[in-house]
Order: structure tokens, then C-alpha cells, then sequence
């Protein structure tokens, strides 16, 4: 599977974000599951991407030219050392960056990069012929892209499982203000079942496999009655 993951730049939240986007990165790739995400190095992103490629897994980063020039991509300063925090030591081969015969995981996953023009792309790109959506908790750019799968998949353009991995509780009240707008009637009641939440790492995969795809008649009900 493909699994598209939006999660936080910020290395300043607690290190809890980071160990559980780490995990989700090492348990997608031992699962076979290609990860794209934002390719990002710093935050859970760089640790979700550190994670699955210390799995041997497949990493697909799609990062906007602008934040190349700032260097913010993978595998920045902290995954390009030697051996860095994450145990990890890179490569580069013809098919992008790899994590190294001296990983402490034993690790030999691929890292491919695609650079893009601009925000909106990214978004297109990390979506499109994804198989499930992860959210983990982030900033303003991650609820961006979450509310962006989760308003196309109410119109009927995106119909796969969308996970809020909610580590330390932090989707809760957001799931409790989508249903507070379905009780106020600003969405119908069978938009409750665009997103699951989930409490750890370990329940993302079992979440998108236990979720049906979305109704192909989502258009039906669009518009709230
Ligand atoms: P946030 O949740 O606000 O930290 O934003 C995460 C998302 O914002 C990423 O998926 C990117 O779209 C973008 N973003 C913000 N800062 C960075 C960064 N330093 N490196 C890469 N992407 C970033």
C-alpha cells in the first residue's frame, strides 16, 4: 500500500510526537507500505521518514523547491551525520538517498525525493494514488492537508481511509468539534465516518484495513439535509 502521511515539522514538541512517528514509519515499512510525506527532515517528519528506512522501507518525500532552497529537506543536517540521533547513516545511490550498511536497524530502505513548484502541488502529489491517509498531530500545515482529504473525500473525490493517529489525546477535541458541526447540520451525520481515530502506532494499519472505501454515492449526501 501507499500510505500518505501528514505530520509536524516541529522539533519542539515533545519528543512522544517524534517516538511516535518514528514508530508508524518503522511499522509501514516492515508492513511493505511505501510512505510519501512531505519530506521534511526536521520533526516527525524526519522521524517517521528516519523510522521507515531504518525498516528497509520505501520513502517518498515531495517537498516544494522553496523549502529545498531553506533546506528543509530530508535528510538535513541531523540525518546527514555520520551516525546520527536516529542510529541512522546515509547514502546516496542513483535512485536517491538509502539508509547505509551501518544503520543500527540493519536498515536499506530508498529515500526518492520529488521536488515541486509550489504548496498546492504537494498536496496533489502526496495525495494522489495514495491507499490510506495518516494524520498525525502537527501545525497548521498538517491540519491543512488533513481538512483538504477530508473535504474532497465528502465530495466524492477521494474515497480511501483517512487515521488521526492521536498521540497524547491531541485529535480528540478536533473530532469533537467536526461533530459538533454535525450536530449544528454544517455536515451530515454519515460524514462522521470519513476519519477513524486511533490511540497508538501499532492500531494505523489495522484501522486502514478494518475501513471500508468511501461510499461511491458520497455526492448524494454532500450537502446537508
Ligand atoms: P506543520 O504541521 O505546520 O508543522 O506543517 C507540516 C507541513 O507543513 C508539512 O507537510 C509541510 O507541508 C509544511 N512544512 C512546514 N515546515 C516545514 C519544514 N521545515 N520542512 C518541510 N515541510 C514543512
Amino acid at each position: 500500500m501507499r500510505i500518505c502521511v501528514y505530520c509536524a515539522s516541529s522539533d519542539a514538541a515533545p519528543a512522544g510526537f517524534r517516538d511516535a512517528a518514528r514508530r508508524l514509519g518503522e511499522l509501514l515499512a516492515a508492513d511493505g507500505c511505501t510512505v510519501v510525506y512531505g519530506g521534511g527532515s526536521s520533526g516527525s517528519m524526519g522521524a517517521l521518514a528516519a523510522g521507515a528506512l531504518s525498516r528497509g522501507g520505501e520513502v517518498v518525500g515531495v517537498l516544494p523547491r522553496f523549502m529545498a532552497d531553506l533546506e528543509w529537506g530530508w535528510p538535513g543536517k541531523a540525518h546527514a551525520a555520520p551516525l546520527d540521533a536516529q542510529g541512522l547513516r546515509m547514502e546516496q545511490g542513483s535512485a536517491g538517498w538509502r539508509a547505509g550498511p551501518g544503520t543500527a536497524a540493519g536498515g536499506n530502505g530508498t529515500f526518492n525525493m520529488q521536488y515541486v513548484e509550489d504548496m498546492r502541488e504537494r498536496k496533489h502529489r502526496l495525495l494522489a494514488g495514495s491507499d490510506a491517509v495518516v494524520a498525525l498531530p502537527g501545525g497548521c500545515g498538517t491540519l491543512e492537508e488533513l481538512f483538504e482529504a477530508i473535504t474532497l473525500k465528502r465530495l466524492g473525490l477521494y474515497f480511501k481511509p483517512i487515521v488521526l493517529l492521536d498521540t497524547d489525546g491531541l485529535f480528540a477535541p478536533l473530532t469533537g468539534y467536526l461533530e459538533r458541526l454535525i450536530d449544528a447540520r454544517f455536515m451530515n451525520p454519515e460524514h462522521a465516518a470519513m476519519w477513524q481515530r486511533v490511540a497508538t502506532p501499532e492500531d494505523v494499519l489495522p484501522a486502514i484495513r478494518a475501513t471500508p472505501d468511501w461510499r461511491s454515492d458520497a455526492r448524494a449526501y454532500a450537502v446537508p439535509r
